[in-house]
């Protein structure tokens, strides 16, 4: 999965050549022109990153910051400003606001995605590197090979899409339409139910030895990826009630 980049800015020429460059370095791209649109745009797409444009009309980049930094599900989005103003003393406001790194324009693309791609790396270490991991799974991304167990476990793509996204995150539970979104794109119509299918697959394949399911169902809510035998499956639904 490409991380996805919030674009904040209200200057529609910058918009488009930051898209541009973004895109072709292999990233996706939502644009946001004000920062009300923008504090929507970020709870609800949750990007990797934003990019937050310090000038914009009504509610300025800073005040946009402190927001994102409130809510909880925007608080650990990496933002990075970008900004004419090159002072120390606005630097630190920015910083001080919950930004993660600044940029000052005239920027070049290039220096630009170096920044973005080393607050990628810090915020998410498991996706710039080669090999997810959780509990006796391992995922190789370079070779797209799956392990448990030492065992090799074969997917199709949209499973093997699936498990790495679960990978990517853990112990968070997503809905059928955060897994649609996150596996299958934006643009696709798929019914949620389609999600159960390649979960049921999923599933099939990696639980083919003694070990215990690590795909949580969440009652009403969708999937996780959990350990039960590391203790934390409290809240745990048994998986027949559900599907
Ligand atoms: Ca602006």
């Amino acid at each position: 999965m490409k991380p996805l980049i919030q674009v904040v800015e209200d200057e529609t020429a910058l918009v488009t050549l930051l898209r541009y460059n973004l895109e072709r370095e292999g990233f996706r791209v939502v644009a946001a022109y004000d920062g009300e649109e923008a504090l929507v745009m970020a709870s609800e797409e949750r990007p990797d990153v934003v990019l937050l444009d310090w000038m914009l009309p009504l509610t300025s980049g800073l005040e946009v910051c402190r927001r994102l930094r409130r809510q909880p599900e925007t608080r650990d989005i990496p933002v990075l400003m970008l900004t004419a103003r090159g002072e120390e003393a606005d630097k630190i406001r920015g910083l001080d606001s919950g930004a993660d790194d600044y940029v000052t324009k005239p920027f070049s693309p290039a220096e630009l995605i170096a920044r973005i791609r080393a607050v990628l790396r810090r915020s998410q270490p498991q996706i710039t590197s080669e090999t997810l991991s959780f509990a006796d799974l391992t995922m190789d991304l370079a070779a797209h090979r799956v392990r448990r167990n030492g065992r090799d476990v074969h997917l199709g793509p949209t499973e093997f899409r699936l498990l790495r996204h679960l990978l990517q995150h853990p112990g968070r539970v997503f809905s059928r339409e955060q897994l649609l979104d996150a596996v299958w794109g934006h643009d696709v119509y798929v019914e949620p139910r389609t999600v159960d299918v390649h979960i049921r697959r999923l599933r099939k394949a990696l639980n083919t030895g003694p070990e215990p399911d690590l795909i949580r169902t969440v009652r009403a809510a969708g999937y996780a990826l959990d350990d039960p035998g590391a203790g934390d499956g409290g809240d745990e639904v048994p998986t027949e009630l559900v599907s």
